[in-house]
């Protein structure tokens, strides 16, 4: 059976572009995502540590056959696999993949919280999901469109971006 799930993409180091545009590559790869459209890249300014690079951001709307959990040990391996260094909460990364949402499910488990609990406040998220998906609900807080309209653009900046669309079509 498939299932839509929202995946957002963050890197700042390491050529970040080619980071996020590889990652997006290697998650539209995977057996069992039948179909991947993705948002242009967005360069937004770091949150919570400021003493680090800008971050490039993407978020992706894929088909999948993967189950929730599935699907998130498919997009750690892939984190590891771009040599991905945890330090501290916050803290620079070559490459962050976070599940928004996967199928309207509600998880609480700490190993997947759904939908990702800080993505309606982040407009690294919202922005991006509201350019492929403007009508996606994010629970009760509304649609993408609504929440990157009331978090507005300050900070961020989307790029031009030769990638974007379709990187999978089914
Ligand atoms: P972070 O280092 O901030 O990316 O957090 C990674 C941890 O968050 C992993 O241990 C995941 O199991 C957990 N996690 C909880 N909810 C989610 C989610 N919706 N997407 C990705 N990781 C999640």
């Amino acid at each position: 059976m498939m299932n839509t799930a929202v995946i957002a993409f963050g890197s700042n180091l390491e050529n970040p572009i080619a980071q996020v545009q590889n990652a997006l590559a290697a998650v539209a790869a995977l057996p069992q995502i039948g179909s991947l459209k993705t948002s242009s890249l967005y360069r937004s300014a770091p949150v919570g540590y400021a003493e680090q690079p800008d971050f490039i951001n993407a978020v992706a709307v894929v088909e999948t056959s993967y189950a929730a959990l599935e699907l998130l040990q498919q997009l750690q391996q892939i984190e590891q696999r771009f040599g991905r260094q945890r330090s501290f909460r916050n803290a620079p990364r070559t490459l962050d993949l976070d599940i928004i949402d996967y199928a309207q499910t509600a998880s609480n488990a700490p190993e997947l919280q759904l939908p990702h609990p800080r993505a309606h406040e982040r407009s690294f998220v919202m922005l991006p999901l509201a350019e492929i998906a403007p009508d996606y609900p994010i629970a009760h807080f509304g649609t993408a469109q609504q929440l990157a309209a009331k978090l507005g653009n300050a900070g961020i900046e989307k790029l031009p971006n030769p990638f974007s669309g379709c990187l999978k079509a089914q």
